[in-house]
C-alpha cells in the first residue's frame, strides 16, 4: 500500500514524498486495464489520481488528517474506475446487440444531470468514444441512471 509509505515521508520530506507518489504511480500504471472497445485508458485517470495525490500530500500542513483524507479520494478514485470499466463493458454488449449507434435514455434519478437530461432520447456513435455533451458513457458517473438502447430513426445525433 503506497499511502502508508507515503505517511512516512510526508512528516520527513513532503518533496521526498511528491517523487515516492510519482514512482507509486508508475507501479499503479501496472493495475486493473479494461479490453472493452471504447473504454479509455485506466493508466490515464490513475496518472492524474497519483500526481493531485502527491500534490495535496506535498501541501498539507497536517499530514495525518491528509493522508486520512487520501484514503477516501482513493476509494472513491477505486469507484469511478469500477463505473467506467463496468460503462464501457455495458456499452461493448449493447454494441454486439445494436451496431455501434446507440441511444442515450435519461435514467430520471432524483437529482438529474441538466446534459444527461439533454441527451435523453439523441443517437450516439460509440466509434467516437464518450458524447461530449454527457462527458460519461451511460451509467458511468455516481448516481447516474442512464442507460442505452437501440438506435432511434431520425433522433438528433449527440457529438
Ligand atoms: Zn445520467
Amino acid at each position: 500500500m503506497p499511502l502508508f509509505g507515503l505517511a512516512v515521508l510526508v512528516r520527513e520530506s513532503p518533496e521526498k514524498a511528491a517523487a515516492v507518489a510519482a514512482a507509486a504511480s508508475a507501479i499503479s500504471l501496472s493495475g486493473p486495464k479494461s479490453t472493452a472497445k471504447g473504454s479509455r485508458p485506466e493508466a490515464l485517470f490513475r496518472a492524474y489520481y497519483a500526481m493531485n495525490a502527491a500534490r495535496r500530500l506535498s501541501r498539507a500542513k497536517d499530514p495525518e488528517k491528509a493522508l486520512e483524507r487520501e484514503k477516501l479520494y482513493f476509494a472513491l478514485h477505486q469507484k469511478a474506475q469500477k463505473l467506467r470499466m463496468h460503462s464501457a463493458k455495458a456499452t461493448e454488449s449493447m454494441v454486439a446487440l445494436h451496431g455501434p449507434i446507440l441511444s442515450w435514455h435519461h435514467g430520471h434519478p432524483k437529482e438529474p444531470r441538466p446534459n444527461h437530461l439533454a441527451a435523453d432520447g439523441h443517437n450516439f456513435d460509440t466509434r467516437r468514444g464518450v458524447p461530449q455533451l454527457t462527458g460519461a458513457l451511460p451509467g458511468e458517473l455516481p448516481n447516474c441512471t442512464c442507460y442505452w438502447g437501440p438506435p432511434i430513426p431520425g433522433a438528433p445525433e449527440l457529438r
